[in-house]
């Protein structure tokens, strides 16, 4: 659902079966995003909105409205690429290397570069195609060298290693780049 809010335009609010109380967050779009308990009406979610606009105001960084869908776009166009690469790229690594996964999936999230789940998943962020090609291809290995080893332990870096000398180095450098989109 969506609020039009005439300061901080289009609100998202994410109502969750999981949520006890309303928290506020920044979406990858750069909206305010609330996450709301299932039951919770428009109206409610309006005045939860009202009672904290200051608190949303100083301690969000919420992006200009009129940026939003600029973003969006963006973001369109980036999954686009990233559909037309990333999994190839990925397939192409674990073949060369010996490694079997079951899915690549695409994600946007804001946290994190990639992700391998224990059933064989692995996620890539399409904020990889706005880094440079090495460093991309780091997160890569790392999550590929995850499916054996799901931990950050000597061995699982002596396999990133084999296949990435540098990895020390675009680990660092990568760190120079945010994964939000
Ligand atoms: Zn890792």
């Amino acid at each position: 659902m969506i609020i039009h809010d005439d300061e901080f335009g289009e609100v998202l609010v994410r109502k969750s079966a999981l949520a006890r109380n309303v928290k506020f967050s920044i979406s990858t779009s750069g909206r305010l995003a609330m996450s709301v308990p299932a039951h919770t009406s428009d109206f409610l979610a309006k005045r939860f909105l009202e009672r904290n606009r200051k608190m949303v105001r100083e301690k969000l960084p919420i992006k200009d409205p009129r940026e939003h869908r600029a973003r969006d776009y963006q973001k369109k166009v980036l999954m686009k690429k990233a559909k037309e690469y990333l999994p190839y790229r990925l397939e192409y690594f674990a073949k060369l290397y010996g490694y079997s996964y079951d899915k690549c999936r695409l994600t946007h999230a804001n946290t994190r570069w990639g992700s391998c789940s224990s059933n064989r998943t692995i996620s890539l962020n399409i904020g990889l195609m706005l880094v440079p090609e090495v460093l991309r291809d780091y997160v890569i290995i790392h999550e590929l060298a995850h499916l054996n080893h799901m931990d950050h332990s000597k061995d699982f870096w002596a396999e990133v290693g084999e296949h990435d000398k540098n990895y020390k180095i675009h680990e660092k450098k990568l760190k120079q780049f945010s994964p939000g989109v």
